[in-house]
């Protein structure tokens, strides 16, 4: 008997007759003798619903009852998850995130699971239930809900296979797996059949949201294998895993995008030691993460600098921003929302010159200018204009001639 967790995300349960065709899969795994834990997200768009909701009583909403809010749209899904099951004769239970063992940090909006204690899903799996969890969501040690972060019910899925050792791990959304780029935007894109946990955590964290990158973090550091397939089909989908394919390691793996980057610009402040951490020094104790940060050659002991964040963390980084660039005399303190970026991965980067020049020269034929720039070892990232992303994807992918095998 195999243990197997599968996730289900938001557009696979969007509505009545979609939990229905879920619960039936799922039953299915369950009569060819496994146990199973369901990790459903909440209904279609009801995340994005909810948030807007709450801006319309304020535009400031207070993050922990906003995280129960939250956390209400996949506690909606697991009930209906688990009373489709019963309706077709099995055995079944929904869990919360907190009767479920998922201890989180207290950073409201983005916690983080410090541990799994998972007796309670153990127990049920051993009375012969299928048991279905609230993704997205957990405690802290005081029992106050907090949710993972957007895209987080992937995490939960990989968390509770980690926490309950189980045999595979399975992701099921609206696409076959993980491709080149994200289809939707460049139709010739190709399935990968498998990819490692190193370019997969690097593309998830650079905008391909078909993964949750604490998900592939935490897979990559308990060797987690997690197959992402299509919850409407059959299909083989991807393993991401440890040894993946060699064949392409001299290659560019695939392209990510964000449309969600704002910039905050500080000009002239003064070139002297201990600036730059008095302004990320705060930022991070909001637990706001800055991704790219440029600071100009300083000239007469003054100088410009340049950091990105996401969009729905600028009102907040701008209200820690001001006053301390008003503290160091700093000029000016500016910032753009209309901000994307588009990375290349792949590990195949590593040491090989010549990534980055055809990078610029593709962007500059698509007659899209490059405001920043930054690399890891492992990948490129250009911030564009948001409405430049779409059309940078496509050229990227042309011209590293991805739809190739
Ligand atoms: P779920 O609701 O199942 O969690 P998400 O919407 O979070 O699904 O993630 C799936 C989406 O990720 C796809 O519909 C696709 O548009 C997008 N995506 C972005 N990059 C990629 C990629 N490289 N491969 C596959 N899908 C991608
Ligand atoms: N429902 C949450 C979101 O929309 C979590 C998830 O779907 O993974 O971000
Ligand atoms: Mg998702």
């Amino acid at each position: 008997m195999s243990l197997i967790v599968q996730k289900y995300g938001g557009s696979s349960v969007a509505d009545a007759e979609k939990v229905k065709r879920v619960a039936r899969r799922v039953g299915k795994s369950h009569d060819q003798g496994n146990q199973v834990v369901v990790v459903v997200s909440a209904m279609g768009d009801t995340t994005d619903d909810l948030i807007a909701l709450a801006h319309k009583i304020t535009p400031d909403p207070d993050e922990r009852e906003m995280d129960v809010l939250l956390s209400t749209g996949e506690i909606v899904s697991t009930t209906l998850m688990a009373m489709a099951l019963r309706s077709m004769g099995y055995s079944a239970v929904s869990l919360t995130g907190g009767q479920a063992g998922i201890w989180t940090d207290e950073t409201h909006r983005k916690a983080r699971i410090v541990s799994v204690e998972a007796q309670r899903i153990t127990s049920e799996l051993e009375t012969g239930k299928i048991v279905i969890v609230a993704g997205f969501q957990g405690v802290t040690r005081n029992m106050d809900v907090t949710t993972l972060g957007r895209g987080g019910s992937d995490t939960t899925a990989v968390a509770l296979a980690i926490g309950l050792k189980a045999d595979k791990c399975e992701i099921y959304t609206d696409v076959e797996g993980v491709y080149t780029a994200d289809p939707r935007i460049v139709p010739v894109a190709r399935r990968l059949k498998d990819i490692g946990y190193e370019e997969m955590l690097e593309l998830a964290t650079w905008g391909a949201k078909v993964m949750h990158p604490r998900a592939v973090e935490l897979g990559q550091v308990y060797s987690m294998p997690i197959l992402v397939a299509s919850s409407f089909n059959e299909n083989p989908g991807t393993l991401i895993h440890k040894g993946a394919s060699m064949e392409v390691r001299n290659k560019v793996r695939g392209i990510a995008h964000d449309t969600d980057v704002a910039k905050i610009t500080l000009v002239g402040i003064p070139d002297r030691p201990g600036i730059a951490a008095s302004l990320f020094e705060p930022l991070s104790k909001a637990a706001i993460s800055v991704d790219t940060i440029v600071q100009n050659a300083g000239l007469n002991n003054i100088t410009d600098l340049t950091f990105t964040v996401s969009k729905s963390d600028l009102t907040k980084a701008m209200k820690i921003i001001e006053p301390v660039a008003k503290s160091i005399g700093a000029s000016k303190c500016v910032s753009d929302s209309n901000l994307g970026k588009v990375s290349v991965v792949g590990t195949g980067m590593q040491n090989a010159p010549g990534y980055a020049a055809r990078m610029f020269k593709a962007l500059y034929e698509a007659g899209i200018n490059i405001q920043l720039i930054t690399t890891s070892e492992i990948r490129i990232t250009c911030i564009v204009a948001q409405e430049d992303v779409k059309n940078a994807v496509i050229a990227l992918h042309q011209a590293f001639e991805l739809e190739r095998a």
